[in-house]
């Protein structure tokens, strides 16, 4: 089965293969780590990781990169403020940022690659840049790129740039949207700023080469597909193609994809506005990061994704329903055979489910026959109609599902567990819902010991004894479950 994906450069869904046979070769645009990422920024991530998984699921090996942007005009702002050199400010951020990748099950990237650790590439490519007249340095030491020494600047995001101006620059990483202009490459030491000595002089890289020369570094000239948010394709990409092209002459990415933003209030999220929500905040809210991960993505990545918290509570309920069944099937016993309507109704979901991630990565058209296979399985099970052999197509049918969606399994506690030891030591305690704080107040140990004694208790016919532990852990939120080979727990 052969993904096809949205290609911003043809503007038509195209076949997404490894052109070498081996391996998708594929670059995602990484965070800059000016601070802690805000869930806009992790739904990109997130969907980046659909594709990649799904692209596994179906056989393809994938070669990612992404970078780590460890340098640029904000991070210089923050660590002049905060007094301290960008190599001690950006470790926290960069920690952060794998941790929520973690917490929200984003499978790291075969290859990280943190800019300030590529600047010798980067020189190298403003020098072929120069050698070949697309590049210039102007009086203060700066490099820029010439864009009228690459005409076919404007082919990714279709934009018609008849009235650019020859000449202009335009120098900040904050890009004005609108206007194509001559931007840096390498801009000139500021007093105090950090900067690298290299044979084209004192400074520090812009932002847009360090995409091109790691790209290129890692997956060679040209590679299969780069991907990263909406905003990213003008001027971030044009420019990286622009950069890219103009020396090797090759195409730089055959596929690009873009995730369209996640909203609040029809409005981008962003920091700039004001209208964000880190990860943190929401685990800190109660949130569990499952469902945080589930409701980023079940919307399809080429649709803007409008941010509410009924959407957060209707991804909850969403896991809560695949979590019992998951539980009901496998801690079930059932006699061996089969159900003929059950093994095709497992057959037709899991081909539905294919199809449609498939089909442009459609997550919400995925989701569908999952929880219609569900509610017919639950059915069969009250009916007694549920056999061996059709447990196992299910759970087939739920792992496929799960090795792009990675819900079920409920590994929640963690990341919330880390968000409150974050909020402690950052002093923030006060933003913990206070539910949470009394849950997290029993550690495993303790809710260990507390069913040892349940169950002894019961096993002694204390039966006051035994239900008063149940109660108490349930205000605790944690629930206990009565299997045959024991009792399970699990934090609400
Ligand atoms: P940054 O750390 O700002 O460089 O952004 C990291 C990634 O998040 C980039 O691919 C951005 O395009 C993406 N991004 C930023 N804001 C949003 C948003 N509101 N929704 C989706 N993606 C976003
Ligand atoms: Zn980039």
């Amino acid at each position: 089965m052969t993904l096809r994906l949205f290609n911003t450069l043809s503007g038509q869904l195209d076949p997404l293969v490894p052109s070498d046979g081996q391996a998708l070769r594929m670059y995602a645009c990484g965070p800059t780590v000016y601070d802690y990422g805000h869930i806009g920024n992790f739904r990109t991530f997130l969907q980046v990781d659909v594709l990649r998984r799904f692209l596994k699921l179906t056989g393809v090996h994938v070669r990612h990169v992404m970078n780590i942007t460890d340098v640029d005009d904000k991070i210089i702002r923050n660590a002049a403020q905060a007094g301290i050199p960008i190599s001690e400010y950006t470790p926290r951020f960069v920690d952060a940022f794998f941790e929520d990748l973690e917490a929200l099950r984003i499978e790291r990237p075969e290859q990280i690659a943190r800019a300030t650790e590529h600047i010798p590439r980067m020189v190298e490519l403003i020098q072929r840049l120069a050698a070949a007249g697309a590049a210039y340095k102007t009086e203060d030491g700066s490099w820029y790129f010439r864009l009228a020494a690459f005409p076919e600047y404007g082919k990714l995001s279709k934009k018609d740039l008849s009235g650019m101006e020859d000449g202009a620059r335009v120098d900040v990483d904050e890009y004005e949207k609108d206007s194509a202009r001559d931007f840096a490459l390498w801009k000139a030491a500021k007093p105090g700023e950090t900067a690298w000595q290299t044979p084209i002089g004192l400074g520090r890289p812009g932002w847009h080469i360090e995409c091109s020369a790691m790209a290129m570094e890692y997956l060679g000239d040209s590679f299969d597909l780069h991907a990263g948010g909406e905003d990213l394709m003008f001027p971030h990409h044009e420019n990286e193609i622009a950069q890219s092209e103009s020396v090797t002459h090759k195409p730089f990415a055959r596929h690009w994809m873009h995730v369209r933003f996640l909203l609040v209030d029809g409005r981008k999220m962003s920091k700039s506005e004001g209208n964000f929500f880190t990860l943190r905040d929401l685990l800190l809210k109660g949130y569990k990061a499952s469902a945080i991960r589930l409701a980023l993505i079940s919307v399809p990545y080429r649709h803007q994704l409008n941010f509410t918290f009924d959407g957060l509570t209707e991804a909850t309920n969403a896991i809560e329903r695949l979590r019992t069944f998951h539980q009901r099937i496998t801690t079930g016993s059932y006699a061996a055979g089969s159900n003929p309507a059950l093994q095709a109704a497992a057959e037709k979901a899991k081909a539905e489910y294919m199809a449609a991630l498939a089909n442009d990565l459609n997550t919400a058209e995925a989701r569908a026959p999952i929880f219609d296979l569900i509610r017919t399985s639950n059915t069969a099970i009250d009916q007694g109609q549920l056999f061996a052999a059709d447990r196992d197509a299910i759970l087939t049918v739920l792992a496929d599902f799960d090795a792009v969606f990675d819900v079920i399994e409920d590994r929640d506690a963690e990341p919330t567990r880390r968000a409150i030891a974050w909020a402690e030591q950052a002093g923030r305690l006060a933003e913990v819902a206070p539910e949470l704080l009394s849950r997290q107040s029993l550690s495993d140990e303790a809710i260990d010991a507390l069913v040892v004694e349940r169950t002894l208790a019961k096993r002694q016919r204390n039966f006051a004894r035994a239900d008063q532990i149940r109660n108490e852990l349930a205000d605790k939120g944690i629930v206990l479950e009565d299997a045959k080979d024991g009792v399970r727990w699990k934090r609400k």
